[in-house]
């Protein structure tokens, strides 16, 4: 069985399907656990303070450990892998990363999307060399134009010119389109929405609003936090109207929409309300080397021991395919009776958004 599955790799992309029937397409991998804000949706302070312990440095996976990772999902299949964290551009030196990456070719040829998150504060200073790189797609995230807003969801003293000044520093150097990550929680930024379109409605940037999740267990998440797409596209069509697109390609997670005046587009992830879970085709490996097959799982599979073993390509992928084999999650189409149940879930800054 090893072998066959060695030479069906070494000839074309071999894909593999979990017990649902959803192949392995996209990666996720959290380059670092630590970040420059504390979103309270995300590392709420009282839990991230200054006397949480961030991985040390031993227990990170290395550069070529993640290169080598990488360079097995993209035989089984993997046509995307995006850099997250915490905050990716907080690794010292990741554009020799990206740059690693995207040498990586798929069985028949194809590059490999590579894609990366972040809040923007350091983009100014590393745009450039996230293009040389290579660098495909840039995700921004940004919460709101209100200085007081923006430092209240991110529980900093950052400032929203920062991110902007990254943003058109990106913008500059080609990066088209960039998408810009809004998470809305009620009565706190929901207010930003209106002036976030009209701010960025006619930039190239897409617009991205995104349910507030029950990520993790640290952040404190209630329902009633939560505005659904259905009412941010309500407001939004009340003020620009709206017309629904086409999904780019299967599987995209976010409902397109553009203004029916032409002047752009935006973008809804109802990670709440409209679940997705039946065409999720991603899998994460946390900064320490875990495979997670769900954004809310409670367990991975540990990739590092076996490397640090000298262990072959073989037996890693033996590893994946069985995971992904087994994987039925669907945790979010399942949430109201999952939240009710007493379970730990490891947490996006960890295991990667
Ligand atoms: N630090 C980077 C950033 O903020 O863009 C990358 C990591 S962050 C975990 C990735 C994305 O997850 C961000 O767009 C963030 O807004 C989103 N996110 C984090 N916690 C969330 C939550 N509880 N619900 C919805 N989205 C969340
Ligand atoms: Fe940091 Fe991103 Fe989480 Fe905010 S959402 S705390 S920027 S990792
Ligand atoms: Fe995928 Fe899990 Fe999210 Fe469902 S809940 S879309 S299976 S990551």
């Amino acid at each position: 069985m090893l072998d066959r599955t060695v030479n069906i790799i070494s000839t074309r992309p071999l894909l593999i399907a979990d017990t649902l029937q959803r192949p392995l397409r996209d990666l996720r991998i959290s380059v670092t656990d630590r970040c420059n804000l504390r979103c309270t949706y995300c590392m709420p302070r009282e839990v991230f303070g200054k006397d949480f312990v961030f991985l040390p440095r031993a227990e990170i996976l290395t550069f070529e450990e993640i290169e080598r990772v990488a360079a097995l999902f993209v035989q089984l299949g993997v046509q995307k892998i995006r850099l997250t964290g915490g905050e990716p551009l907080m690794r010292h030196g990741v554009e020799h990363l990206i740059e690693a990456l995207a040498r990586l070719t798929s069985g028949d040829g194809r590059p490999v999307e590579i894609a990366l998150t972040t809040n923007g504060l350091m983009l100014s200073r590393k745009a450039q060399a996230l293009k040389d790189a290579g660098l495909s797609r840039l995700t921004v995230s940004l919460d709101g134009l209100s200085e007081e807003i923006f430092q209240r969801m991110s529980d900093s003293t950052a400032s929203v010119m920062t991110v902007l000044d990254g943003i058109a520093a990106a913008q500059a150097l080609g990066f088209s389109p960039i998408k810009v990550n809004m998470v809305i929680k009620r009565e706190v930024n929901d207010k930003e929405i209106i002036p976030m379109v009209r701010h960025f409605r006619d930039s190239g940037v897409v617009l991205r609003f995104i349910e507030y999740m029950d990520v993790g267990s640290t952040n404190g998440w209630r329902m009633d936090d939560v505005v659904t797409a259905r009412e941010i596209l309500e407001r939004i069509n009340s003020h620009y109207p709206l017309r629904q697109l086409d999904p780019n390609y299967q599987g995209e997670v976010a409902k397109r929409w553009s203004f029916v005046d032409g002047r752009g587009e935006i973008g809804v992830i109802a990670s709440v309300t409209q679940t997705f879970c039946h065409e999720c085709s991603r899998i994460r490996l946390s900064t320490d080397g875990k495979l997670y097959s769900c954004l809310f799982a409670s367990d991975g599979v540990d990739l590092r021991e076996p490397i640090r073993r000298n262990q072959d390509d073989t037996l890693l992928t033996r590893l994946i395919i069985d995971q992904w084999q087994h994987r039925a999650d669907r945790y979010s189409q399942l949430r109201h009776e999952a939240t009710t149940l007493p379970r730990r879930k490891i947490e996006m800054s960890y295991i990667g958004g």
